[in-house]
């Protein structure tokens, strides 16, 4: 039913060294998300979800196993190579929403153009039709101290799907809010996902969770399935 994964671990381990020994945080992680998903991963505090979010959206590396993205083999790319693939293929979203204090919600969302080379023509409606995708319009000059933690976030959703990501990636993205905020969010995730996009989301609330078309656990460094 679906085409080629978009995101593919294989025998993805990571590792780090501290002075008291090693810590193994991903053991073997064999996981792909294939176009139009909906995937979430829930965990322990500590069982490596954010590790294993960072490796797919390219801020961190394996210490062993390969990362595919899109295709590529993310352990094959310089720097610059990677900083495209990442710009052009992943939109982010945060816990603590990650947004500039001192510039708008205009100016936040327009931020991955700060480099592009399109003209300001082509990304000026693209950065307005994601604020009015979130439902922002009306809060374009506000700064993010302005505004309440759902409308931050749903700023920070825009920023991440302001480029046309082929993957987003939600790190506890209501981590920060309450109950009503949270559902609302999830809502706002839910009409991306019906829309097309494809997400893979990471939380340690099951009823985040449950939202999801498929869903893994994490335990012990290794992934698993959820029936
Ligand atoms: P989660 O997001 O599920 O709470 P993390 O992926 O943040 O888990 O962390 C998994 C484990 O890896 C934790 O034990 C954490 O302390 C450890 N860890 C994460 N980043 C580092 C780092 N840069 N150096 C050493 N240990 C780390
Ligand atoms: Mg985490």
């Amino acid at each position: 039913m679906f085409a080629q994964p978009i995101a593919r671990l294989r025998g993805v381990v990571k590792n780090y060294h501290l002075e008291g020994g090693n810590i193994h945080v991903l053991r073997d992680v064999d996981f792909s998300v294939c176009p139009g998903e909906f995937v979430a991963i829930t965990g322990a505090s500590g069982s490596g979800k954010s590790t294993l979010l960072h490796i797919c959206g390219c801020l961190d590396r394996p210490s062993e196993g390969t990362y595919e993205l899109a295709g590529e083999n993310v352990g094959l790319l310089s720097d610059d190579q990677l900083a495209d693939l990442r710009q052009n293929y992943i939109g982010f979203v945060f816990q603590d929403f990650n947004l500039l204090p001192y510039a708008s919600v205009y100016e936040n969302v327009a931020l991955p153009f700060l480099y592009s080379t399109l003209e300001p023509g082509e990304w000026k409606p693209l950065v307005l039709q994601a604020i009015d995708d979130v439902g922002l319009t009306q809060r374009l000059r506000h700064r993010p101290s302005a505004l309440s933690g759902g409308e931050r976030q749903r700023v920070a959703i825009a920023r991440a799907i302001v480029c046309k990501p082929k993957l987003i990636l939600a790190d506890e993205p209501t981590g920060n809010l309450d109950s009503v905020t949270s559902r609302e969010i999830l809502t706002l995730f839910l009409r991306l996902h019906d829309n097309g996009a494809t997400i893979l989301l990471v939380t340690h609330d099951q009823d985040v969770a449950g939202i999801a078309s498929r869903l893994m656990t994490m335990k012990d460094g290794r992934l698993s399935e959820k029936a």
